[in-house]
């Protein structure tokens, strides 16, 4: 039995893809998973493309794991994903030792990749030293891959992909250059795995795609004036059992009236969402090629907030852009205390190689000492704004999906509640895990709610007591 550790780095789609490939290996038969690199016998690193220092840090941990070969000389190493898609065979010459390469349109074939370098190795034919299999080709029907996991007993979350790619091409992103144009799955297909999510116990499902709200735009047609993503809400809606849909990561120009209106009108939808700000400022904006002005994101937000009353809203925002003046940075500052995130990521602009920013010129690039200033200056408003918010719902008994045992011990359980903030409180782990419960909230910590069970019942029905 050949054993197979995955490293992930990056986003939640890259840990769905891992989830997949490990899946597959499973399925295959004669390999089992580990944590240990050690004790391997398959190394993949599914790797992120999105900053430079994701790249180096899985390059860096790749030749760590180099040695490991002098104890096992059949040991197949591998990269998977953005960082092999975008520099592919580079990858031979840059880590010596590397086996695979395997692109995003390419995970359902590691399986048959890593069964015939290992072959090779094992019957060590004379041209192992040099044998590498490079696969970072484009290849149709590639989104429709990804449609299978395996859920645990008392599982209480998924995440679903419905897309692979993004046709927006942002001028300081990577990801239309790694995970390839727009592609969407059938409607039909994912309604039947979210089915069979639900009757294995899943309550809430996570649709990921690159640019999720605009699903399906150039392949299917609206109908009664819904477009393709908001038809599959309404279908995915309709599934028993199924109690929460989230999705990640859209992007405001998908905030279109009949998605807006589906805030109002499917209950299931949790109450937040992750709206992209990226800049307050105009000028900027048309520099980062994002279509949409300030005055039309405060719009959406606006918006949503009357369809879906308690509504969170969630940001990316990027300080630091070439040519940001500081009126600029305090235009940002200015949508920000208007819209009052719940939350942010907030990232001090480095270029990324292969973008259209990368290229701009040194004497409009902002120094990197501004930069670091302006990144934390807008995380203390942030922060400050964010357990504002928190400490508004001490004392308030909010519904809680509980995942399980908390991160830091077994001694407690976490769940989220719909507005996806984060609870952590005590009950038993075998009753609860998986349940949807009232908990009263009676501290915050940091970015955490703290709060007291009635594992006396559990609510069933959505939108119970948020
Ligand atoms: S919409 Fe998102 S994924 Fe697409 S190019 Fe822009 S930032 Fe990148």
């Amino acid at each position: 039995m050949h054993q197979v550790y995955i490293r992930t780095y990056g986003c939640q789609m890259n840990e769905r893809d891992s989830g997949e490939v490990a899946r597959m290996f499973l399925e295959r038969g004669g390999y089992r998973m580990t944590t240990e690199e050690a004790d391997a016998d398959v190394i993949l690193i599914n790797t992120c493309s999105v900053r430079d220092q994701a790249e180096q840090k899985a390059i860096g941990k790749m030749r760590l794991m180099g040695p490991l070969r002098h104890t096992k000389p059949h040991v197949v190493f591998g990269f998977l994903g953005c960082m092999a898609q975008s520099r592919g065979s580079e990858l031979l010459g840059t880590v010596p030792h590397l086996d695979l390469v395997a692109g995003t349109q390419k995970y359902h074939r590691v399986v048959d990749y890593v069964d015939t370098i290992l072959k090779r190795r094992i019957e060590r034919r004379m041209d192992d030293e040099r044998f590498s299999i490079v696969d970072v080709a484009e290849e149709e029907g590639s989104q429709n891959t990804i449609r299978h996991q395996e859920v645990e007993e008392r599982q209480a979350t998924a995440f679903v992909s419905i897309m692979q790619g993004c046709n927006m091409k942002c001028s300081f992103c990577i990801v239309p250059y790694t995970r390839g144009a727009e592609r969407a799955r059938p409607i039909a297909e994912i309604v039947e795995e979210a089915k069979g999510l639900a009757a294995q116990g899943i309550k809430e499902i996570t649709l990921l795609g690159q640019i999720v709200n605009r699903y399906g735009i150039s392949e299917f047609p609206a109908v009664g004036g819904h477009s393709p993503f908001v038809q599959l809400l309404d279908a995915l809606h309709g599934i028993d059992g199924l109690h929460r849909i989230r999705f990640t990561s859209p992007h405001p120009v998908g905030y279109r009236e009949d998605l807006v209106e589906a805030f109002a009108r499917l209950p299931k939808l949790c109450p937040h969402i992750h709206l992209p700000l990226q800049s307050g400022s105009a000028r900027i904006l048309k520099a980062m090629r994002r279509p949409y002005s300030p005055e039309r994101f405060l719009e959406i937000c606006a918006r949503m907030r009357a369809a879906r009353p308690g509504l969170a809203i969630t940001t990316d925002i990027i300080v630091g852009f070439p040519g940001e003046t500081e009126e600029n940075y305090e235009e940002t500052k200015e949508i920000v205390r208007q819209v009052g995130f719940d939350n942010a990521f907030i990232f001090r602009y480095s270029p990324r190689r292969g973008t259209p920013a990368a290229d701009l010129p040194e004497h409009i690039q902002v120094p990197e000492a501004v930069r670091a200033e302006r990144n934390q200056d807008l995380l203390r408003l942030i922060n400050a704004q964010a357990q504002e918010r928190l400490r508004a719902e001490v004392g308030k008994t909010v519904e809680v999906l509980c995942e399980g045992y908390s991160k830091t011990t077994t001694a407690r359980l976490t769940g989220r509640t719909p507005q996806n903030r984060i609870v952590v409180f005590e009950g038993p782990h075998d009753r609860l895990r998986g349940e949807i419960l009232p908990v009263r909230i009676v501290e915050t910590k940091g970015f955490t709610l703290y709060g007291e069970a009635d594992s006396a019942y559990s609510i069933e029905a959505v939108g119970g007591v948020s």
